[in-house]
């Protein structure tokens, strides 16, 4: 597919997703707890148990999604694709295999495809976190992904 890609703006506030694997939990809360005021002027959803122990333990708002094994990573995909999450931030666990491998391969494809920010690891979530265009909006080149589907019908 060659479609034209147009621009889309990220707003100040941002649609964030958080998602850990079971081994990176804690250090998942502690960074939420350490950057509290900074995530809560935003929106922020996350994969079942995640985003119930960040608002339990950390006292931030989180939309849940199912937990990940049962289709929450595959959830916040879809959401990337509707445009509504701005930005990713995954802890996963390099050190142990995952039943639900496949979504989360899935997961960082269709962030790749929307070209949404996505950190993996800690010191990529800091870096982010601490970027001066969390605070400002963000115009990326992406694809528009309603009129990729009218022209990919038109050519099929
Ligand atoms: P969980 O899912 O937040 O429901 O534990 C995370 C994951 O393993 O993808």
């Amino acid at each position: 597919m060659a479609e034209e890609p147009v621009t889309q703006t990220i707003g100040k506030q941002k649609n964030i997703a958080l998602i850990a694997h079971d081994g990176m939990k804690k250090e998942m809360l502690e960074w939420c707890g350490w950057n509290k005021s900074l995530l809560q002027k935003h929106f922020l959803c996350g994969t079942g148990t995640t985003a119930a122990m960040i608002s339990s333990k950390i006292g931030l708002p989180v939309r849940a999604y199912h937990s990940g094994p049962l289709g929450g990573d595959q959830q916040i995909g879809a959401k990337i694709a509707e445009g509504a999450i701005d930005l990713v931030v995954f802890f996963s666990d390099p050190l142990s295999a995952q039943p639900h491998d496949p979504d989360v391969k899935a997961l960082l494809r269709i962030a790749g495809v929307y070209d949404i920010p996505i950190a993996t690891n800690r010191a990529s979530a800091d870096f982010m976190i601490t970027s001066p265009l969390m605070d400002n909006e963000y115009n990326h080149r992406t694809i528009h992904f309603k009129r990729a589907t009218r022209d990919f019908k038109i050519r099929h």
